[in-house]
């Protein structure tokens, strides 16, 4: 594995403390590669917002470490200079735009960053165009007057022009049709491909995970229950299935993948058979 550019020891976070503690995040240890897309997956409450909002300091460690390329998030750490390098795009995003242009929202960010108006203007225009919403075509729109795929996209591009080495999305692609899904993935690829950017991805989605991620984080009741390669994490969440033991999110996998006719590893489809 080349470098890791997160990584996470004993990581523990619990909401409040005394009676009404909620223990969301039990000793987590990972490592996420650098320019790797690692994609953060288990049901509903198993602490993946939690874990994700570590990596730019949303929220800070009860208990253990986090260092974020080479910086550790604790309290008192500069996270203005973390959150710079550490996007963040939530969930549908698409309802944070508000400047009367496409070109205005996008230029928010890196207006507080004390940069030229030059660069700035170059910058926005690089992320409209990684986005696919060239800036002389639709910079001077009004977000409100596109669909809501695009509307996304304008969202993903105010934080690409800050110019991230690591984006995380929480569900990126939920609400979207499935055209707005296929160009949403072309995007996220060329990212990675071409400005060689660490993505994590959270997500309920199986089939796009398999899809998209090198490495998957499996939560369960906020502890890693399993981690790997996509084709890894399926031929154990098989065995375990096999065993009646399968978390959730596994079986949801296997039975997406079929429904999809993807490629299931023959002897994954024959452990789940058994
Ligand atoms: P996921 O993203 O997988 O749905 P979350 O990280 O949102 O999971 O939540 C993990 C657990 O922490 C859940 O049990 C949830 O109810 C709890 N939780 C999340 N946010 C808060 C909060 N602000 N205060 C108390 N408990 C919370």
């Amino acid at each position: 594995m080349s470098e890791p550019i997160i990584v996470a020891s004993h990581l523990s976070h619990n909401y409040q403390s005394g009676a009404l503690r909620k223990a969301a995040l039990i000793d987590i240890n990972l490592e996420i590669a650098r320019g790797s897309c690692a994609a953060i997956i288990g049901v509903t409450g198993s602490g993946k917002t939690t874990l994700v909002q570590h990596f730019n300091g949303l929220l800070l460690p009860s208990d253990g470490t986090i260092v974020v390329d080479g910086q550790q998030v604790r309290a008192g750490a500069d996270l203005r200079r973390l959150r710079q390098r550490v996007g963040m795009l939530f969930q549908f995003s698409e309802t944070q735009l508000f400047a009367p242009s496409v070109f205005a929202d996008v230029a928010f960010g890196p207006r507080r960053l004390q940069m030229s108006r030059r660069e700035i203007r170059t910058r926005v225009l690089q992320a409209l165009e990684t986005v696919g919403l060239p800036g002389p075509e639709y910079g001077h729109r009004s977000p409100f007057e596109l669909s809501g795929g695009q509307r996304r996209r304008v969202a993903l591009a105010g934080v690409l022009a800050m110019a991230p080495e690591i984006l995380v999305m929480d569900e990126p692609t939920v609400g979207l049709d499935a055209a707005g899904r296929a160009e949403f993935y072309t995007y996220l690829r060329s990212m990675q491909k071409e400005q060689g950017m660490t993505i994590v991805l959270v997500s309920h989605d199986m089939a796009e995970v398999s899809m998209l991620a090198d490495t998957l984080f499996v939560l369960h009741k906020g502890m890693l229950v399993m981690q790997g390669k996509p084709r890894e994490v399926f031929m154990l969440g098989a065995q375990l299935h096999k065993w009646g033991l399968a978390a959730p999110p596994l079986n949801e996998l296997l039975s997406l993948l079929r429904e999809r006719g993807m490629a299931i590893p023959k002897d994954v489809a024959t452990l789940e058979d058994v």
